[in-house]
């Protein structure tokens, strides 16, 4: 399929991207200029307005704010003490959604924090603070997620959940935490009703060599407010001259927490995604189908603009052909490019002959997972993949810098942020030309077989309810 009518497309998107540094100054005014971009706070709506500004100045059409009601979180105060066998103050932050909470209580150490874990201990729970591992997975592995892990001690009692990270460095490890109702959108619904918290790798292991000793009591007092807010996907496009009707969706999500500046988490597959409509409007009437350029807000709170986006897509019956999220992309040095597809093995050797044809190598895997925008598209059938670079934590235990303090504008590179849009601008392109493109949407009884197969099925039910 490469033809020399690919090859001047991407001569002309590949000059663009190469030739200046749009994309890091974008990046460094979302970073640097308006610091964290927290889901309905002032500053994710400014980075809103500041993005359509500039999808307006690089010729996208159809520029918008699509807006959806989320349940919004603002940080107070956090101490958190040791009472017995000593007394000590130690560092601690509360993650998004915790509750305003005042308690005492003993610690019961689930180490890793797996369901069997859980059982074992399961009689010790009931009134106590549980402390476990955050996130454990190593490179290529699959643990359960914070939120399985906090279902699990509320289940079974507990009165507070206590996150370690698991990378050292003095790193507080943040996520939101699930709601009371997590079908609902309101505060009431968002709010958590038990308080959790974020503790260094040292504090953790320091916690742990005192709950070896015996007794350990710990003292919680944080204030935190959970309110009704607002937030914005951000849309711009590039309408196609032959199938119109027909969308290549790109982009990736535009908020981060609140520690941080959110620079690898996600602003720079924001400007990446920015950076592939700023080159493909060049380009505009010489693309068959319309490439739609979305920056999503509320991302970190539960994936809220993708599930907004995908269901007023659906309501207006538009088809949309692939989904290329960009979560991750743009981060690092660059050079080590990966997309990994949501349940589509028939569209891995399709991106294997792309990257022959390009050269450009990239790592290519199946696997579905649940944990960033790409997600409500796939519970909807609709073929997707993410995009993302790899960076120095490759080798570090999950997200490595990413929630924490350490998730700044210095681990994000221009050349990366280059090479990443480089590759989805060609991905793209090819995705609006291709007529003979081998993936197909899959039918709701072969999303609820994908989501068996990936394990992924009781927690979409009791989750995501209302999509599946
Ligand atoms: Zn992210």
């Amino acid at each position: 399929m490469e033809s020399e009518r690919l090859r001047e497309l991407d001569r002309i998107v590949l000059g663009e991207i190469w030739t200046t540094d749009e994309a890091w100054r974008n990046l460094v005014f979302l970073c640097d200029d308006l610091g964290h971009r927290f889901a309905g706070s002032q500053q994710e709506r400014r980075a809103a307005e500041f993005l359509a500004e500039r999808m307006r100045a690089y010729g996208l059409e159809n520029v918008r704010l699509e807006t959806f009601p989320i349940a919004t979180w603002e940080r107070g105060p956090c101490h958190l003490a040791v009472v017995e066998p000593l007394e000590r103050d130690l560092p601690a932050i509360a993650m998004p959604y915790c509750p305003t909470a005042r308690l005492e209580a003993e610690v019961v150490d689930v180490g890793e924090g797996e369901l069997p874990d859980f059982e074992r201990l399961a009689s010790t729970i009931p009134g106590r603070i549980v402390l476990t591992d955050a996130e454990t997975n190593r490179p290529g592995e699959r643990k359960s997620h914070r939120t399985d892990k906090f279902n699990w001690a509320i289940q079974r009692g507990a009165v507070a959940v206590l996150f370690v990270n698991q990378n050292p460095g003095q790193l507080h490890i943040t996520g939101s935490l699930t709601g009371r109702n997590p079908n609902g959108w309101r505060a009431v619904d968002r709010e958590a009703p038990i308080p959790g918290l974020g503790v260094t790798y040292e504090t953790g292991s320091f916690l742990r060599r005192l709950a070896e000793r015996g007794r350990l009591r710990l003292r919680i007092a944080t204030e935190n407010r959970t309110r009704d807010a607002e937030s914005a996907n951000v849309i711009g496009e590039i309408p196609g001259y032959r199938r119109p009707e027909e969308i290549v969706l790109v982009g990736g999500h535009y908020d981060g927490h609140d520690i941080a500046h959110g620079a690898s988490d996600d602003g720079a597959g924001t400007v990446v995604g920015l950076e592939v409509g700023r080159a493909l409007a060049r380009v505009r009437g010489r693309l068959a189908r319309t490439v739609r350029v979305i920056c999503f807000g509320a991302e970190e709170l539960g994936l809220l603009g993708a599930y907004s986006h995908a269901a007023q897509a659906a309501a207006r019956g538009e088809r949309i052909r692939f989904v290329l999220n960009l979560d991750g992309a743009g981060r690092g040095t660059g050079g080590q490019e990966q997309l990994v597809l949501s349940g589509l093995p028939e569209l891995v050797p399709y991106f294997r002959d792309i990257a022959r044809a390009l050269p450009y190598d990239f790592v290519i895997r199946d696997e579905l997972n649940a944990h960033s925008d790409h997600f409500p598209f796939a519970l909807r059938g609709i073929p997707n993949a993410t995009l993302s670079s790899r960076d120095a934590t490759a080798g570090m235990i999950g997200r490595g810098w990413g929630h924490t303090e350490a998730d700044t504008l210095d681990k994000v590179t221009l050349r990366s942020i280059q090479l990443a849009a480089a590759l989805a601008a060609r991905l793209v392109i090819r995705l609006s030309e291709d007529d003979a493109f081998p993936g197909r949407q899959r039918t709701p009884e072969e999303v609820r077989q994908q989501l068996a197969d990936a394990g992924l099925l009781e927690r979409v039910r009791a989750t995501e309810g209302n999509v599946i």
